[in-house]
């Protein structure tokens, strides 16, 4: 460790004395990390704590068991996935009804999941970036919410939003507060309320709930002045035009976009052609990462440094040592692991 924190000491003289020169505050701008469902599946793939397993989308009707089956017996939807399916059903199925009981058993099964008290790529994540990063899920699940509280005030923690809500997200309609249930917020004492979920919706309109608009717009606007965009688990579906376009929509606008590199984190079994073709517009010079592991991404390699990593990498094409993964199976020294990294921080 000691020798890790001497070389990211010199590094850092280095790099900010020529960044001072060339690309003004490279390394200061903000690293986003979007998430989808695989990123939860490869997390945990045998499981939550309780052994519950953690579905795709199209894994929800085995979840809903006989209350799905039920309802497309009767409603006899034309023939599609769960999202093409769950937005007819709402649109023209006649079933309002059915399909709030439905929401209320997704609802129940996502707030039951719960993270192993052993390190997860969830404790990865959070821990890996720094304040300046944003963390947004599609998720519904209660994970990322769980990495953030359990890894609060060993280092400075990421920004994390919720692009479809989370179950165990609260706010204020007021304030930009994250909090959990029974918190009040502190600026205005109100009990902290919790936003609603995005049921699957084939035209997905974010301006229709101010706190999943809000969310979006935080993180648009982090996009504009981001140095690396992650996309760990989230296909981005044609379906999802309107998520897709917000995204680019942003990225599109940051300053570093020469130099901008996109990291793709998909599921084994995928071509990468394929994952190129579908991601092309936002990768306009070919600079592009794609793993099918968490754990050869720059976040895992270089933790709280990736930034660093990619502006030396990007100007100079030096390649930098691994710092990472510091791999354990105790939170506690993992956690003792970043605090140390953590420490450097403050002292730079
Ligand atoms: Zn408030």
């Amino acid at each position: 460790m000691k020798k890790i924190i001497e070389l990211l000491q010199t590094q850092s003289k280095i790099l900010t004395e020529e960044m001072l020169r060339s690309a003004p505050f490279a390394p200061q701008r903000p690293h986003v990390v979007i998430l989808g469902a695989g990123a939860s599946k490869a997390a945990m793939p045998t499981g939550d704590k309780f052994g519950k397993s953690i579905p795709l989308m199209d894994d929800l009707p085995e979840i809903l068991g006989k209350e799905w089956d039920g309802l497309i017996k009767d409603a006899k939807p034309p023939k599609g996935n769960f999202e093409s399916t769950f937005s007819w059903l709402r649109k023209e199925g006649n079933s309002s009804s059915k399909l709030s009981e439905i929401e209320k058993i997704l609802e129940a099964y996502f707030t039951g999941l719960s993270l192993p008290d052993y390190p997860t790529i969830y404790d990865y994540l959070v821990l890996g970036l720094r304040g300046k990063d944003i963390i947004a899920t599609f998720n519904w699940d209660p994970f990322l919410m769980q990495a953030h509280k359990r890894n609060g005030g060993v280092v400075e923690l990421p920004d994390i939003r919720f692009l479809h809500g989370c179950v165990v997200f609260h706010t204020c309609n007021e304030h930009d507060i994250l909090g959990g249930p029974f918190e009040k917020c502190p600026q205005c004492h109100k009990a902290l309320q919790r936003g609603c979920l995005f049921y699957p919706d084939e035209n997905k309109d974010y301006t229709k709930d101010a706190l999943i608009k809000r969310d979006w717009d935080r993180v648009t606007k982090t996009l504009e002045d981001a140095f690396h965009l992650t996309i760990f688990g989230y296909s981005g579906p044609a379906t999802d035009y309107n998520a897709r376009k917000l995204i680019l929509d942003g990225w599109c606008k940051t300053p570093m976009r020469d130099f901008s590199h996109v990291e793709i984190i998909e599921r084994d079994g995928k071509e990468q052609e394929e994952i190129r073709k579908c991601w092309k517009e936002y990768i306009p010079f070919h600079h592009d990462m794609i793993f099918s592991s968490f754990w050869n991404s720059s976040i895992a390699r270089w933790p709280r440094r990736t930034s660093e990593w990619k502006y030396s990498a990007s100007l100079y094409g030096l390649p930098a040592e691994n710092l990472g993964p510091f791999k354990t199976d105790s939170l506690q020294e993992l956690q003792e692991w970043f605090s140390k990294l953590g420490e450097v921080e403050d002292n730079k």
